[in-house]
């Protein structure tokens, strides 16, 4: 059981301005397994101007600084590395292994390119006559969601420490311990005092408080379309910079010339990743309508790799994280069903076996049409769709009939023709054969958001841009 019931504000462990508190049940076993503070406005307040105080000394820090602060956040991280994976298997059910890997992997890798990005950009550049200077925005808002809290976290708390930002993070209610464990890891590397602050709580408590307060200059939100929006709306009085990581609703068109059977199990596999709940998830596969009966075949057969249990055993998928998740998305399996969807796998209820805990069965549907709520809704959970597709130009339609653009993949053998209907997906990355890059960008298009996140590119909203013109360089100081 843990209990956390201080925010860490100006560089202490200070107590909230209230005495409330919320549980955080664990999805494998639906019982209460932390305590923590619940902030407020008063706790938003506090945060908030250690973050501007800090803000002088921290944006005239040099670079040297910041790689350093940096590069012994890493150390600590590495020492800690198994206390987050802990803390993500009990707030929302990752496995150990997925939470030792991948999880905690992905903020290592986003540390790794922060300080590699840092060490080589640009801040500063003479352009004619004129300077061109990249300064930090100023005080950061940081407000995440619970699926991937540690990804989540890093490509916004370490972008924000390399340009010199101050901070204050808001994770998720239902995935505090994550950034509990991360705040000792910062404390513990000698961040200065302010220069990143931690409050807990919900959206309306202190998520609101936080995106609309007048000495924040930039809100960085991950999460749903809807809290994009509130967000956005909510920061729009103080004009602040508002950058979004939505929802998605992934295609991944599957070639003809691909090898099927293996790029079929690869994209059930992806799916169901993390249960589902990857906002850049291929959840549509788009395969020739002369081969879906193929696809539905390599969709059985890989079907069974995917095992779901307690996250603590060994297993490639835990529960779901919260009751209401699990409502969601039996809501939309069933839907799928009635909407005349054939199930290749899985399907409504548990898993056999599974009596307690948000576990889900990964399910399969073929013949999906893209008009279906299946195709349409971010489902969020273990269903992966697949529709088909006559020719490219029908593929390509299908793929962009969304309001959503975050991630899109292409599987085939014939690389020039997978480069061009990658160019053809409207979406912030397209993966072509299960590529991975930490330095590539990663954002939305349409409802899918605004802004961009990882490598050099997640520098750029942490930045003010000046021009200092009638700068010229002094004769003689090229010499
Ligand atoms: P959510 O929108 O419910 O909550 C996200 C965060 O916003 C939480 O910290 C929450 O407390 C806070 N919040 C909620 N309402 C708020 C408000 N009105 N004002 C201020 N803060 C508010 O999302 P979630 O359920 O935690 O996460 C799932 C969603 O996140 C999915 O839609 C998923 O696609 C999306 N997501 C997107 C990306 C991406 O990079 N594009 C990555 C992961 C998740």
């Amino acid at each position: 059981m843990r209990e956390y019931r201080k925010f860490y504000i100006g560089g202490r462990w200070v107590d909230s301005a209230q005495s409330a508190t919320f549980d955080v049940i664990n999805p494998a076993t639906e019982e209460v397994c932390g305590t923590v503070a619940s902030g407020s406005a008063a706790d938003v307040d506090k945060a908030v101007a250690a973050a501007r105080q800090a803000f002088g000394a921290w944006s005239a820090s040099t670079v040297a600084e910041r790689v350093e602060l940096l590069t012994n956040i890493s150390a600590e991280y590495q020492n800690r590395s198994g206390d987050l994976a802990a803390a993500l298997t009990e707030e929302m059910g990752a496995p150990t292994a997925l939470a030792n890997g991948f999880q905690v992997g992905l903020g290592a890798g986003h540390l790794g390119t922060a300080i590699e990005a840092l060490q080589n950009f640009t801040f500063e550049e003479q352009r004619g006559e004129s300077l061109v200077v990249k300064e930090p925005i100023g005080v950061c808002a940081l407000i995440t969601p619970w699926n991937w809290p540690m990804n989540q976290i890093a490509v916004k708390v370490f972008p924000a420490l390399a340009t010199g930002c101050t901070m204050v993070l808001k994770p998720s209610e239902r995935s505090p311990f994550t950034g509990q464990v991360f705040t000792e890891i910062l404390d513990a590397a000698g961040v200065p005092a302010g220069v990143f602050n931690l409050v807990q709580g919900d959206g309306p408590s202190v998520g609101v408080p936080l995106s609309g307060h007048p000495d924040v200059d930039m809100v960085s939100f991950t999460g749903s379309t809807r809290a994009g929006i509130d967000i956005a709306k909510n920061a729009a009085a103080g004009v602040k910079r508002v950058t979004q990581e939505l929802g998605g609703k992934g295609p991944n068109i599957v070639l003809d010339d691909a090898d099927f059977a293996e790029n079929v199990s690869k994209g059930v596999v992806t799916m169901m990743l993390n249960s589902g709940q990857t906002c850049s998830a291929p959840s549509r596969m788009l395969v020739p309508n002369a081969r879906m009966e193929e696809a539905i075949t390599a969709a059985k057969d890989a079907a069974p790799s995917v095992t779901v249990g307690d996250p603590t055993g060994d297993y490639s998928i835990g529960p779901v994280v919260s009751e209401s998740q699990f409502d969601k998305i039996q809501g939309l399996i069933q839907q799928g069903i009635d909407d005349g969807a054939t199930l290749v796998t899985g399907g409504p209820g548990r898993p056999e076996g599974l009596t307690k805990g948000f576990y889900v069965q990964p399910t399969v549907f073929a013949d999906v049409k893209n008009d279906m709520a299946i195709a349409r809704e971010e489902i969020f959970g273990p269903v992966l769709t697949i529709l088909g597709y006559e020719d490219i130009d029908h593929a390509i339609d299908i793929a962009n009939d969304t309001e959503y653009g975050l991630a899109g993949f292409v599987a085939g053998a014939d690389l020039d023709e997978a480069r061009s209907v990658a160019r053809r997906i409207r979406a912030g990355s397209v993966a072509i054969n299960d590529a991975f890059d930490f330095c590539a960008p990663f954002g939305g298009y349409k409802k899918s958001g605004n802004g961009r996140e990882w490598g050099e590119f997640g520098f750029d909203d942490y930045l003010e841009i000046k021009g200092i013109l009638g700068y010229s360089p002094t004769p003689g100081d090229s010499e």
